[in-house]
């Protein structure tokens, strides 16, 4: 079973009069360890997809199956219980980083909405800081988000992603708002976690070129549709 299997799935967007069909008829898989990228222009349906995959939309027709479990189909407590098991990494940190919260809680947020007991947490935090390079983390758990550098702050959302241990890491042009030392920082940080948890990646990205060096395979989106998946050097179409 793949660790994420999309068959046919289509996404009408109908609030507007003339409609849009924001993802298309998409089929797709992606294994575990794997790094799918998709590519597309603005508008293709790479976001829609990314929530589609993540169970915070449904689509209107197809199946979005995690482990096999078709999470197109399930609600409330089961639903949350899957969703747990992905995350969402944006191109900006901030987006992630409530200011009020302190690195601990922002770290450790994941963890707490799971349920893992405080007691638990300190320990998963304070490791998952030092994989990203931030430890050791009594430096940081009790500052804000704003007291933190750009590159910190790109660590502290990445420490955030992997501390639950995902299966599925969605992550939505990460590297796009970064200068090219810590665009290198945060995709050695995505490899790493990948070699070590085997967790499987989205991963969006506007840069043909970048999609070529850190994906496995590279699917590109047009006006809601995959018209090509395949391995980064059998790649013919110019998104
Ligand atoms: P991308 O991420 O590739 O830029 P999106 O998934 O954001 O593409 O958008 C795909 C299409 O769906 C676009 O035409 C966009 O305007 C439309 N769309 C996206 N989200 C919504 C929404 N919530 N309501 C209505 N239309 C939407
Ligand atoms: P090109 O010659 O087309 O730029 P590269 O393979 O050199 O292709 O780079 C492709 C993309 O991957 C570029 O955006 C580049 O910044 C990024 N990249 C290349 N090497 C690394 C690396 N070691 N670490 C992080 N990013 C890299």
């Amino acid at each position: 079973v793949p660790l994420l299997e999309l068959r046919v799935v289509t996404r009408r967007y109908t609030r507007r009069r003339d409609g849009v069909t924001a993802v298309d008829g998409v089929s797709l898989t992606l294994a575990a360890g794997e790094i799918l990228a998709l590519v597309g222009a603005s508008g293709a349906g790479k976001s829609t997809l990314s929530r589609l995959v993540l169970g915070l939309e449904r689509p209107d027709r197809g199946a979005v199956l995690l482990d096999g479990v078709d999470i197109a189909r399930l609600r409330g407590r089961a639903l949350r219980a899957e969703r747990r098991r992905m995350h969402l990494v944006l191109q900006d940190p901030y987006d992630a980083l409530h200011p009020g919260m302190r690195i601990a809680e922002v770290v450790g947020e994941p963890l707490a909405i799971a349920g893992v007991a405080s007691a638990e947490r300190g320990p998963r935090v304070a490791s998952a800081l030092e994989e990203v390079g931030l430890g050791p983390a009594e430096r940081f758990l009790g500052r804000h988000p704003h007291q933190l550098s750009g590159g910190q702050r790109q660590r502290v959302a990445i420490a955030r992603a992997i501390v639950g241990q995902p299966r599925l890491i969605v992550a939505d042009e990460p590297t796009s708002m970064v200068d090219a030392s810590l665009r290198a920082t945060i995709l050695e940080l995505l490899l790493a976690t990948r070699e070590r948890l085997g967790t499987g990646f989205v991963f969006i990205t506007h840069d043909l070129a970048l999609a070529r060096y850190v994906a496995d395979r590279i699917a590109v989106m047009q006006a809601g549709r995959i018209v090509e998946v395949g391995p980064a050097e059998e790649l013919v179409a110019d998104p």
